[in-house]
């Protein structure tokens, strides 16, 4: 069994856990990503879905992804804050957003995903 890690959202409404799964951490740089976060890119970290639990209401937008299939964000209504992506594709792993960690230090990515949507102040890791 992996690491359990919990997180939540900056009001404190949304809290979650969740195993951290098998599969690297990465930085995302897509228009998603930018949109969705405000900044030039996402720092996810996969959990094993079935281990996932969160409580508090938390928004869930759905989105058509670029495989056609769907991939849902979801956030706290109350302040904004980016909690977790879902897929349809990967439905094994909800990936959770770095910064909602109440240990943010055990993210440590290792890849850059969509480095060439990265904005030019903002230049992906290698
Ligand atoms: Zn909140
Ligand atoms: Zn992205």
């Amino acid at each position: 069994m992996g690491t359990e890690i919990t997180g939540g959202c900056k009001c404190g409404t949304v809290r979650y856990k969740g195993v951290i799964a098998d599969t690297p951490m990465f930085r995302c740089y897509c228009r998603d990503c930018q949109k969705l976060t405000g900044t030039g890119h996402s720092e996810m970290l996969p959990l094993v879905a079935k281990t996932f639990f969160s409580e508090g209401r938390v928004t869930e937008y759905r989105m058509t992804g670029g495989s056609g299939r769907s991939t849902w964000s979801s956030f706290c209504p109350y302040c904004g804050s980016p909690i977790s992506r879902r897929s349809e594709r990967m439905n094994h792993l909800v990936y959770v957003h770095a910064a909602s960690l109440d240990e943010p230090e055990r993210y440590k990515p290792v890849q850059s995903i969509y480095p060439d949507a990265a904005q030019p102040w903002d230049r992906p890791v290698p």
